[in-house]
């Protein structure tokens, strides 16, 4: 499709493929309509924008998440309020969410819109966000970055909030190097959302301009790129669900090692194998463990840093999970991600799994729990 593109001399920043790709993505996730953008940052910009956050306005997010997430609330100029993970789904905790809704009605100041995030590709608990969140009459976006092909109860991450958003980024699970996708029911909306997405150009014939625009359309080259890998994303979502079962089956009788659970109803793409090293039954922290691997050119990471831990959001309002259970912090302390791409050979996948175990024996030393 990308040569198609070539071929056919569509490399301009209008074409076939974008409408296409467009349609394709709310067919599989079964939304109305799809507007392709330069990023996913984009995306959350404009579903912020089509709401009408502004300045002095509040919008609440996840605490647990990359920091592009929350970026677009400060655009605005409003304000961010993070709101932590429960246990079960690792994202945003009803009962926290339900606690600054509270307050914030108490204090006239409800948030303009509430950016739910579903990391490392599980969907957070959406039955309970949306019932709060219609109680107070808030609207939703769902920052589904890193979960295209998950499900909650059989329904699309991205297709339950007022508004969805994907990102097709070199590191998600399908790519058009660079990209991002808005979603929603509101055809009136995502025809709006082009219109700001492409500088805002009244329909006029002389270059006329009423309000401020942006360029954050997606180009026929990468939409046409976004086709093809949008064909193969449920052989990846298997691809890194069998990734995931072979860390768990390997390394789960190790005291002191889990998993990041799938609650249920959750169907989870597992983009990221995420593994939590109980720091009071294991020797080593998660730092010691990346720079370990990455030492054996293996490519681990830490878990995202929570953002109302972040300098940049100091300050800012944040609500735990419960008084004494600051469940993102934990799993901050805890959490490395490990190589989950589905292209990652069974034999390179046993390499990882053999300097993880032997990373956890050196620090353990005499005390070796494996
Ligand atoms: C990648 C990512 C984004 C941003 O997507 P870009 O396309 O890189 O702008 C937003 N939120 C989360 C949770 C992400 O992982």
């Amino acid at each position: 499709m990308v040569n198609e593109a070539f071929d056919t001399n569509w490399v301009a920043p209008v074409g076939p493929h974008i409408t296409a790709f467009e349609q394709e993505v709310a067919d599989y996730i079964d939304v109305k309509g799809a507007v392709a953008l330069s990023s996913g940052t984009a995306a959350i910009h404009l579903a912020l924008l089509l709401l009408n956050v502004g300045r002095e306005d509040r919008v609440f997010c996840s605490t647990f998440t990359f920091v592009a997430s929350a970026n677009p609330i400060m655009y605005q100029g409003a304000e961010p309020v993070f709101i932590d993970s429960e246990p079960e789904s690792w994202n945003m905790s009803p009962q926290a969410l339900e606690r600054a809704l509270k307050e914030a009605a108490a204090e006239n100041k409800l948030p303009k819109a509430v950016i739910v995030v579903h990391l490392y590709g599980q969907v957070a608990k959406m039955q309970e966000i949306l019932r709060i969140c219609k109680l107070y009459d808030v609207p939703v976006v769902e920052d589904a970055a890193e979960s295209l092909g998950a499900t909650y109860f059989g329904i699309h991450s991205g297709s339950m909030g007022d508004f969805g958003i994907f990102s097709f980024n070199g590191n998600k699970i399908i790519t058009t190097s660079g990209g991002g996708m808005l979603v929603s029911n509101s055809e009136k909306l995502l025809e709006r959302a082009r219109f700001l997405a492409t500088q805002a150009k009244d329909p006029a014939l002389h270059y006329q301009h009423s309000v401020m625009g942006f360029n954050y359309r997606m180009s026929n080259i990468s939409a046409g790129i976004g086709r093809a890998q949008l064909k193969s994303l449920n052989g990846k979502v298997d691809a890194r669900r069998s990734v995931y079962k072979n860390y768990v089956d390997d390394l789960t009788s190790i005291e002191g090692i889990s998993f990041m659970p799938e609650y249920h109803g959750s169907f989870s793409s597992r983009w990221l194998t995420v593994m939590l090293l109980d720091q009071t039954k294991l020797n080593v922290t998660p730092e010691q463990l990346v720079t370990y691997l990455n030492d054996q050119m293996i490519e681990a990471r830490v878990v995202w840093k929570p953002l109302h831990l972040q300098p940049l959001f100091k300050g800012t309002g944040y609500y735990s999970h419960s008084n004494d259970n600051h469940v993102a912090e934990k799993l901050y302390e805890n959490g490395v991600c490990l190589p989950s791409g589905s292209n990652l050979s069974p034999k390179d996948q046993q390499r990882v799994i053999k300097h993880i175990k032997e990373c956890l024996k050196h620090s353990i030393g005499r005390e070796a729990v494996i």
